[in-house]
């Protein structure tokens, strides 16, 4: 199986971890990257999500060198946390145009390829947070739970043609995102965590590699916590 493959975010943390994951289960994967030197051994294209003509070139890019993109995942990703009362709409509005908007800008292209070929998966990268809530990050909370909404609305529509929509929603992650945290915020979510300790990203991208894989061709709309059980009840 040599699928072509598109990570966006795909240069670093957990989104470079399912580039790996993929590429090693023999896909031919790119990944989207902004600035400086993207990681060896992938195609890299170079596009911010928010950006609808980047997006467009960079879809155009990875056809022409590798195919029509077969399994999408959506995991780049921000947070900009303010309590609410201090938050302003910038701050708002700019993670929901990446987190959610920007989803909504590779899936929508990349379902073009997937309508003609008749087949295709999606995975979006969500958050514990989109479920749980999480109190300084309401901006982020609420795009990620809007991706649920997202994608089981697409799951419905896009499962006559054989395109399964799935998202992942991780807890805690050892990556960048989350080395910005301080010791006491840390020790007080290692608490709630039932497993005790932070996911690795390798650890999320083993369950996006079985939601791109053909042992899940009859999941869709799913929502798969990857959290140590972190959000137990869902
Ligand atoms: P990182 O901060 O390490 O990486 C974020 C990635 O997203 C980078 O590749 C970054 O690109 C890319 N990105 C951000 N904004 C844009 C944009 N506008 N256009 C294109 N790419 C962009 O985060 P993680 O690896 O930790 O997170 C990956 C995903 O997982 C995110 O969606 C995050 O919300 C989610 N997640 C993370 C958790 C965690 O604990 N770490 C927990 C739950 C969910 P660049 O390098 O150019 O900045």
């Amino acid at each position: 199986m040599s699928r072509s493959v598109l990570v966006t975010g795909g240069n670093r943390g957990i989104g470079l971890a399912i580039a790996r994951a993929l590429a090693e289960a023999g896909d031919k994967v790119a990944i989207t990257y902004r600035s400086g030197e993207p990681p060896e051994g992938f195609l890299a294209v170079r596009c911010d999500i928010t950006d609808h003509e980047q997006v467009e070139r960079a879809f155009k890019e990875v056809e022409e060198k590798q195919g029509p993109v077969e399994v999408l995942v959506a995991n780049a990703g921000v947070t900009k946390d303010q309590l609410l009362l201090r938050m302003t709409e910038e701050e708002f509005t700019s993670v929901v145009d990446t987190n959610l908007t920007g989803t909504f800008r590779v899936v929508k292209r990349a379902t073009r390829g997937m309508l003609r070929a008749r087949k295709g998966r999606i995975v979006l990268i969500s958050s514990v947070v989109a479920l749980t809530g999480s109190a300084g990050q309401a901006n982020y909370g609420a795009s990620k739970a809007g991706l649920v909404g997202f994608a089981r609305s697409l799951a419905r529509e896009l499962g006559s043609r054989s395109i399964t929509v799935n998202v992942v929603a991780p807890g805690f992650v050892d990556t960048d995102m989350t080395r910005v945290l301080s010791d006491d915020q840390r020790e007080s979510i290692l608490g709630s965590i039932p497993l005790n300790r932070y996911a690795s990203p390798e650890e999320v991208a083993s369950s996006v590699r079985f939601l791109a894989s053909d042992d899940a061709a009859y999941i869709t709309g799913a929502v798969i916590p990857v959290d140590g059980g972190l959000g137990m009840g869902h």
